[in-house]
């Protein structure tokens, strides 16, 4: 049997990690996993419960994150595919994401996926898939990022202003950089991708073509 192909993809927040990872597993045939909505329904847990973020240890067994069979995320058995896009979410997850045991319990689940897969997030080529076939680390323009996102909020009617997005897309990037458990950091092999002024078609072609040369794979 051929052993699974493991595709890392990491990155500044809204760089369009997701689009593009869900639109390479889908022309290679593999499974896509979106590890920020793993930290994002944890997060999603304490607010509902009104956890403080120093309590997370005391209550991480009572919280089950997985995705149902059509990959939407699932805390405690519920889908919480929206909730988790909420401002309120966004502004604490990177909070909950420095503490070393949230780490341990998501990035030992996101190891179990054994079959071939592409998994987007902050620490996928460095800390959860140090191997993967394959590693990208995407970065694009802050405005071009503030503006994507905010686009995409309001098409899904969220009430939110073009400057909160800005500053909790910073504020997200310089957490996640900095923070002393698995920081935000292109892996050494990782071939680095600036799509401000590329279409998602393109992006997908760029990848799609390194995985043919350099890797004989072909979708
Ligand atoms: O990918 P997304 O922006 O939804 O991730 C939300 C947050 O979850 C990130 O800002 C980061 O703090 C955290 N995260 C992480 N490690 C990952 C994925 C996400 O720390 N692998």
């Amino acid at each position: 049997m051929l052993s699974a192909i493991q595709i890392a993809i990491d990155g500044y927040s809204s760089t369009g990690k997701s689009t593009l990872a869900k639109a390479l597993a889908k022309a290679l045939g593999f499974l896509y996993v979106d590890s920020g909505a793993m930290y994002r329904a944890v997060t999603l847990y304490l607010i509902r419960h009104n956890i403080t973020v120093e309590r997370v240890e005391d209550v991480l067994d009572e919280i089950e994150v997985d995705f149902d069979d059509a990959h939407r995320i699932r805390l405690n058995g519920e889908v919480v595919d929206q909730d988790i896009r909420e401002m309120e979410v966004s502004e604490l997850v990177s909070e909950v994401a420095k503490v070393a045991a949230v780490r341990r319990k998501l990035v030992e689940q996101q190891q179990r996926f054994k079959q071939s897969v592409v998994m987007d997030g902050r620490d996928i080529g460095t800390v959860v898939f140090p191997s993967a076939s394959l590693k990208l680390f995407m970065t694009a323009s802050p405005e071009v990022r503030a503006q994507r996102r905010y686009d995409e909020l309001i098409q899904q009617q969220k009430s939110v202003t073009l400057d909160q997005v800005r500053s909790n897309l910073k504020m997200r990037d310089y957490e996640d950089e900095h923070r002393a458990v698995d920081p935000l950091k292109k892996a050494d092999d990782a071939y680095l991708l600036d799509n401000s002024s590329l279409s998602p078609d393109e992006q997908l072609q760029w990848v799609l073509d390194i995985l043919r040369d350099k890797l004989a794979i072909t979708a």
